[in-house]
């Protein structure tokens, strides 16, 4: 066994001591809850610390900010009308276009900021990829705020100071970026990796054996695949024995996750951002049912993506965001463009926040014979598949004035299958799952597709001349 096999072993199982190896982790105990009093309050208790934050935000908003007391008054309402949590129905929505039209009105930051540029310390932006990128600006209490929130999902998925954390996310303008923060705040040792490329990410878990990274699914699972091709083992080299996972759904998609963690015995955990608020706004624990939403920080609706009516927990509809603290740029009911749900009943981890489930971007939903299909879905099945690689392609395009969708998969080496047996296979358990079977399914040899990438992998192809949403 190499030295640094050694300490893989024993850092993947830290009940293991061993006085001869200087990098073992020391046993000790520490806390379950990174917050204890915050994260397990009664439920009463945090919407009225909600109604509180809420009443203050708006109220802060509408001073502040031109748009936003231009639209109150426009829809005829005001903070002072808020009694309960349900009055931020009154209020009108804002969304990703609200934030590119108002930014740079009055000032760089825009319409929607309510604090002097002076106050500000901080901007993310997002990617752009639909669209002009915008601005997410913190003050310094913001910015505090954020990484407290990272540190306690950090905590929340098993890091401690004995921890060894590689942050292998985008670093430049990224908002996930600051994330590493929260992880040195808690007390991890902890690497910026950013997005080095993945010769020098192996040389540097194979060289400081860190425990937890976090990256992309897909991503997660090339870089183990990369790692086997050059001879080392992510199970017995590497003592990776946690991964974050966020950007894709693939975290959510319990086929996903088990073939990354087959591929490196190491457990994965979801996270779910968004540019315009925190790195990670939610978090997977333990139960891995669903992830935890930061509530203190955030209010949550969830409505219908076409109508905006107001729909019960536990819906599936589009999820809109109040941020409750944030100074700078507050949200008053943004929507997300993100379909999901949420859940307000006891979880298994004791802790009282809300967890939501994230299907898919609305955009990138497609209705087929009348079924709404996400990509994820797809994933699901493909990844859940033997005999094929994983990596997929969807095709969406529109015949007979009806959408259809294609799937391109890989079949993996070795398989004997015919291309014929891989697609008809993988065919019958699309239609199994989707409810509609796809118009083809297109077999390519292992490393046949084009959907490997070092950070977030395009997987749809629209085709479409009308998008049915
Ligand atoms: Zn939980």
């Amino acid at each position: 066994m190499t030295a640094a096999s050694n300490t893989a072993e024993i850092l993947k199982h830290p009940e293991l001591e061993d006085a001869s190896n200087d990098q073992v982790i020391k046993k000790t105990s520490y806390r379950k809850y990174w917050d204890e009093h915050l994260e397990t309050m009664p439920r009463a208790e945090l919407e009225r610390n909600q109604l509180r934050d809420l009443k203050e935000i708006t109220a802060f908003a509408y001073e502040h900010s031109p748009y936003y007391r231009r639209t109150f008054d426009a829809a005829g309402v005001k903070p002072s009308d808020i009694r309960t949590l349900s009055d931020i129905q009154k209020f009108p929505f804002i969304n990703k276009q609200t934030e590119r039209e108002t930014q740079g009105k009055g000032s760089m930051l825009g319409e929607l900021c309510c604090v002097p540029e002076e106050d500000v310390v901080f901007i993310s932006t997002s990617s752009g990829s639909t669209g002009v990128p915008t601005i997410s600006p913190f003050t310094a209490q913001d910015f505090k705020e954020f990484q407290e929130t990272e540190s306690r999902w950090f905590w929340q998925v098993g890091m401690r100071p004995n921890s060894r954390y590689l942050h292998a996310l985008n670093f430049s303008l990224y908002v996930g970026g600051p994330d590493v923060i929260g992880a040195q705040n808690l007390g991890a040792l902890s690497i910026w990796g950013g997005t080095l490329p993945s010769e020098r990410l192996l040389w540097v878990l194979k060289t400081y054996q860190p425990t937890h990274i976090w990256t992309s699914p897909s991503y997660a699972w090339q870089l183990g695949e990369k790692a086997l091709k050059q001879g080392i083992d992510p199970k017995k080299d590497l003592a990776i024995n946690t991964i974050i996972v966020a950007g894709e759904p693939g975290g959510s998609i319990q086929a996903t996750r088990e073939a990354i963690e087959n591929l490196w015995g190491a457990k994965v955990y979801d996270f779910y951002g968004l540019s315009d608020i925190f790195g990670a706004c939610a978090a997977m624990c333990e139960a891995r049912d669903g992830l935890h939403i930061a509530e203190n920080h955030i209010l949550v609706e969830t409505v219908d993506p076409k109508t905006g009516a107001v729909l019960p927990p536990g819906s599936v509809g589009e999820l809109v965001f109040t941020t409750l603290r944030k100074h700078a740029r507050p949200l008053i009911r943004f929507r997300s463009g993100d379909i999901g749900s949420i859940d307000y009943t006891p979880c298994k981890c004791g802790r009282t926040s809300g967890r939501i489930r994230v299907l898919g971007r609305k955009d990138e939903m497609f209705i087929v014979s009348a079924v709404n299909v996400f990509p994820s879905d797809v994933e699901a099945v493909v990844r859940s598949l033997h005999g094929i690689t994983g990596e997929y392609l969807i095709r969406i395009f529109d015949s007979d004035f009806t959408s259809h969708y294609a799937v391109e998969v890989e079949k993996s080496q070795g398989n004997p299958a015919t291309d014929e047996q891989v697609a008809a296979e993988v065919s019958k358990h699309l239609k199994a799952r989707l409810g509609v079977k796809p118009a083809q399914v297109i077999v390519h040899p292992d490393g046949g597709l084009n959907t490997r990438s070092e950070h977030k992998s395009k997987r749809v192809i629209d085709e479409r001349k009308h998008s049915l949403l």
